[in-house]
């Protein structure tokens, strides 16, 4: 009786532990092909100084280089927007 909880206790532990470790290399791996992955197209990325100008969208506060932003004059003033959604979000 007491032999056969031990060694039900003994193979739950082993269960859990070769989960975890399962957990622990499905983990690592998503995270090392995510790290591999080349950079996409993300429209949110952080403020990088890549040698053009940099402006800020006044829409979603996203700094993009003025050489690929989508661009509107307003009388004097030139606004420059990461997105035609922002854009169209600004005329509004
Ligand atoms: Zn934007």
């Amino acid at each position: 009786m007491i032999l056969r909880l031990i060694l039900e206790a003994v193979i739950a532990v082993l269960v859990i532990s070769m989960v975890r470790a399962a957990v622990g290399i499905l983990a690592r791996a998503l995270f090392q092909s995510a790290m591999r992955r080349p950079q996409g197209p993300a429209p949110r990325r952080p403020p990088v100084p890549s040698g053009g100008e940099l402006k800020k969208d006044p829409v979603c506060g996203t700094y993009i280089s003025a050489a690929t932003a989508i661009q509107k004059r307003v009388g004097e003033q030139t606004y420059y927007f990461c997105s035609p959604g922002c854009r169209e979000k600004f005329r509004a």
